[in-house]
């Protein structure tokens, strides 16, 4: 019998094509399961404009209006991401041109949970580290005090747009004595210990960045979505609908970006979500147990956890790697999301690729069977993320009732970048919940929203002040 990679598992294995039924059954979503989380989500998204305090807290992101695509001058914009730490030097020139200077820098995980005031110091360094080398290569004049964006991708509840108290931390980062604080005072403070002349124009946070810097070069972009190491979306409402902030005389037909914080849709409840065993493990053993119940099924930080968790459990059964050492395997999360798309980018017959993703990095020898199960296990967890990320886009699209004109989303992020197949099934998603109709939503790949548009936001802050307005 000759093996390859689109036949069924193998006979007399372990791996029976019952057991691969069985997870298909776990991770699939039906259209009309689908479509019963698209409802419930929209019901979320209204009680969130209405009330502070929601578990989706629906932030007002004062960001008002569109880019005009006329903006110009140098900005610093600052990215503190979920893996990431980034300074961006970025050069509006009008007419939607744009060029950016940038230095990268990977966190550690000590660093995501030392003292707050420690991270926020590591990041007036990196900058005064970039201003110093920018300015003896000429790109900056020495002296010049550049507006900033600080891009800090984690809830902020803003009454303005340079201010933002962090609701609590996502994506496993722990730092104490952030929590409850202003971020932007935290920021100012470190700065002013390390003399770095900056002024922070703008607190931004990446979904908003995506949604503005995609407007800037896309007019038809209504929705910025990050599909990362977390996940979340933004879009613009008229004030008239969000009635939390009728009391502030803002006239209602003004543009207000929301950074909606949906990767906490259905936490605490936990009623609409179709959770696995390894979605609840995940969620108890997190920093953040019933957090982010979203986020904890679709993002790039959880999807290898859940294969992980997946593939402990057939050990434990002996269905896989028999007489094997498996210790490898033990640590949490040392299972890449990476790999996943690896595992499903791999077409040859005898699955080479999956072959040395265990060998080399677990020094486990696999069967052709096993890899061929890892393989559409892979699939089966990368396309209920898809499908879910799709039910949240349509709710957002439903709630701004714009499926006749259609529109685009703007996306960023290492799932919908690199994972293969992603966007396909974003947008079978998106058909199987609207029908036909669906086609008339598409997406693109968003600017790099943290730098370039939290560049843009600074600078129609800036506009705006120069004007008067708040
Ligand atoms: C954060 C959001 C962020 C998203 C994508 C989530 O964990 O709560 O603020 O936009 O990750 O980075
Ligand atoms: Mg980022």
């Amino acid at each position: 019998m000759s093996l390859d990679n689109t036949q069924s598992i193998v006979e007399d294995s372990p791996i029976t094509s019952e057991l691969i039924q069985k997870y298909e059954k776990l991770f699939t979503l039906t259209p009309e399961k689908m479509r019963s989380i698209v409802d419930a989500f929209v019901e979320t998204l209204k009680r969130g404009l209405e009330q502070y305090g929601q578990v989706v807290p629906m932030i007002p992101a004062f960001v008002f209006g569109w880019p005009t695509g006329e903006e110009t001058g140098d900005y610093l914009a600052l990215d503190l991401g979920g893996t990431n730490l980034r300074v961006c030097l970025v050069t509006l020139s009008g007419g939607g041109k744009f060029d950016i200077k940038q230095k990268k820098y990977r966190l550690t995980e000590e660093q995501k949970q030392m003292e707050g005031s420690l991270l926020f110091d590591f990041c007036a360094d990196s900058l005064s580290a970039f201003l110093e080398s920018a300015q003896a290569e000429g790109t900056i004049k020495a002296g010049a005090e550049l507006p900033m964006g600080f891009t800090f991708s984690y809830p902020c509840q803003q009454d303005r747009i340079d201010h933002g108290i962090l609701i609590r931390w996502t994506k496993g980062f722990g730092n104490p004595n952030v929590e409850g604080f202003d971020v932007t005072q935290l920021f100012a403070d470190s700065l002013k210990k390390h003399n770095v002349p900056v002024s922070l124009t703008a607190l931004v946070n990446d979904t908003t960045g995506a949604l503005i810097a995609s407007h800037y070069t896309n007019p038809r972009t209504r929705i910025g979505v990050i599909l990362g190491t977390g996940c979340n979306a933004a879009y613009a409402e008229r004030v008239g609908n969000i009635p939390k902030m009728k009391d502030l005389g803002i006239p209602d037909d003004t543009l207000m970006s929301i950074n909606c914080e949906w990767g906490a849709f259905d936490s605490f409840e936990h009623k609409h979500l179709p959770r696995t065993k390894y979605d609840e493990i995940i969620d108890l053993t997190s920093n953040k147990p019933h957090e982010q119940a979203f986020e904890k099924c679709i993002s790039g930080r959880y999807l290898g956890e859940i294969f992980r968790l997946v593939m402990k459990e057939l050990i434990d059964e002996g269905v896989i790697f028999l007489g094997k050492d498996t210790s490898k395997l033990n640590e949490e999360y040392c299972f890449d999301t990476a790999y996943l798309s690896t595992m499903e980018s791999d077409m040859t017959p005898e699955l080479l690729t999956i072959v040395s993703v265990f060998s080399q990095h677990y020094k486990i020898e696999t069967t052709l069977a096993e890899r061929q199960f890892f393989k559409a296990l892979a699939n089966l967890i990368g396309t209920r993320s898809a499908r879910l990320a799709s039910c949240g886009m349509a709710a957002i699209v439903k709630k701004l009732d714009i499926l006749d004109e259609g529109c685009s989303i703007g996306i960023d992020g290492s799932l919908y970048d690199m994972y293969p197949g992603f966007k396909e099934r974003i947008h079978e998603g998106l058909t199987d919940i609207f029908g036909e109709k669906g086609k008339n939503v598409v997406t693109h790949h968003a600017e790099d929203g943290s730098g370039l548009g939290s560049a843009i936001i600074a600078a129609m802050t800036k506009t705006r002040k120069d004007k008067g307005f708040f």
